[in-house]
């Protein structure tokens, strides 16, 4: 599958937001909706909600990527990602994501 790289080093190619907002698919809205209820604590998001191209693409954000912390400070500091920046390997904004998804770093690297 293509790359659609994140501010994080995510793959948004991968992210069932994007691929229901691609596809104008409302079943797989409905289904990202409550597999993210649970996985996030977060009953408040919808269906309807579940529209997004991606973190660096034009057009709409899905609400938590719209006010994410690691892309206002990608924006912020003029790069295009994380991986143009010289402190990440400290930064604890983005460790979380590193974390956990530990691909996210390659990706980055793989930018540059
Ligand atoms: S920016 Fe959009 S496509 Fe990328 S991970 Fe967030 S919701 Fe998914
Ligand atoms: S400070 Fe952290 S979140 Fe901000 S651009 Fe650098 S690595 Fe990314």
């Amino acid at each position: 599958m293509e790359k659609v790289i994140a501010c994080c080093g995510l793959n948004c190619a991968t992210c069932d937001a994007r691929i229901a907002t691609l596809q104008n698919n409302d079943d797989l809205r409905r289904a990202t909706a409550e597999k993210w209820q649970k996985m996030y604590n977060a009953p408040g998001i919808t269906a309807e909600s579940v529209n997004c191209t991606g973190c660096r693409m034009d057009g709409v954000k899905f609400s938590h990527c719209s006010v994410c912390e690691i892309r206002n400070c990608v924006q912020k500091k003029g790069y295009q990602t994380c991986g143009e920046c010289p402190e990440m390997e400290g930064c604890e904004i983005v460790a979380m994501v590193h974390k956990h998804v530990p691909e996210a770093i390659g990706n980055l690297k793989n930018l540059n």
